[in-house]
């Protein structure tokens, strides 16, 4: 099995010290095993995807001295794929039409009880509300969910590896963990064609992605990501979770904190190397 890494930005702000640690680190990880790094943009939010930040994203990469095979994969260039997954996990008789905003939900959820988790990886648990609805029932408005439990049912749930520093070693998704504090997770999201968890197993399987380079906040997800490989018959990476970079005061960065974005360094005469000491890599020898 020949080692086959990502970097899977969205295109929706600048890329900060955050991303450039994933990119350099899987960069590293694939170098070091004699693999390859594939680049992917994640831009099936077409309300946020701005094609400046797509530029943005090759020209940082390309700046911190990394390399990849053209062409690079787009989520929007594949929603006829998306489509074909869904397709298959309807035929199977696991998915469902849902209407409920988030005040529908909220509602619906009622008052918290005690020791009952209210979020997962996925946000609010949905409280199932639409789950008797069927397919032919679904409007253009609506989104479609997983019914976890019959998914659960139909899948054999299998084991992964985990390399990451936090969680090292194997692990099994957890079926009680999956229905209490995970839910009915939404697979098409409105407006999108499809969406993150139903993507990133089918766009990781098509790349052939060996292994899953990306930050710790996504752990918790995995076991969702497991999940639907094994339903939609799609091979399992090995994950690997890393830290994250974060701030002075300790908060992790996100898009909008300008203050750590590449290209402000670039333009304060920061170089590569540099970049890589701040986030606490190894100088490359290129
Ligand atoms: N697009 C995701 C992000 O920007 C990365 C998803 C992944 O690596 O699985 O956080």
């Amino acid at each position: 099995m020949n080692f086959t890494t990502r970097f899977a930005p969205s295109p929706t702000g600048p890329l900060h010290l955050g991303h450039a640690y994933s990119a350099l680190l899987a960069y590293d990880m694939a170098a070091a095993a004699g693999g390859q790094f594939l680049l992917r943009i994640e831009d099936i939010d077409q309300s946020r995807a701005r094609k400046q930040w797509e530029e943005q994203i090759y020209e940082d990469l390309t700046w911190l001295g990394l390399t990849w095979p053209q062409p690079v994969m787009r989520q929007s260039d594949r929603l006829p794929r998306y489509r074909a997954a869904l397709d298959q996990l309807t035929a199977m008789g696991l998915t469902y039409p849902c209407r409920c905003n988030r005040a529908d939900i909220e509602a619906a959820a009622g008052a918290p009880q005690e020791g009952v988790p209210q979020f997962g990886p996925d946000g609010r648990i949905y409280p199932g509300t639409c789950r008797p609805r069927a397919m032919h029932e679904a409007g253009s408005h609506d989104v479609i969910r997983l019914n976890m439990q019959k998914a659960l049912q139909a899948a054999e749930l299998r084991p992964f590896t985990e390399t990451g520093p936090a969680h090292e070693g194997p692990h099994a998704p957890d079926p009680d963990q999956l229905i209490s504090a995970v839910g009915d997770i939404i697979l098409v999201r409105r407006n999108m064609g499809s969406s993150y968890h139903l993507s990133v197993v089918v766009d990781d399987a098509d790349q052939g992605i060996t292994h899953a380079v990306r930050g710790e906040d996504l752990f918790e997800a995995t076991q969702i990501h497991v999940l639907l490989q094994s339903l939609l018959g799609l091979p399992t990476p090995v994950y690997h979770h890393h830290r994250l970079i974060r701030d002075e005061a300790g908060k992790r960065l996100a898009k909008r904190d300008d203050a750590r974005a590449i290209a402000k360094y670039r333009a304060e005469g920061a170089s590569p190397q540099d970049i890589r000491g701040i986030v606490g890599l190894p100088s490359s020898s290129v």
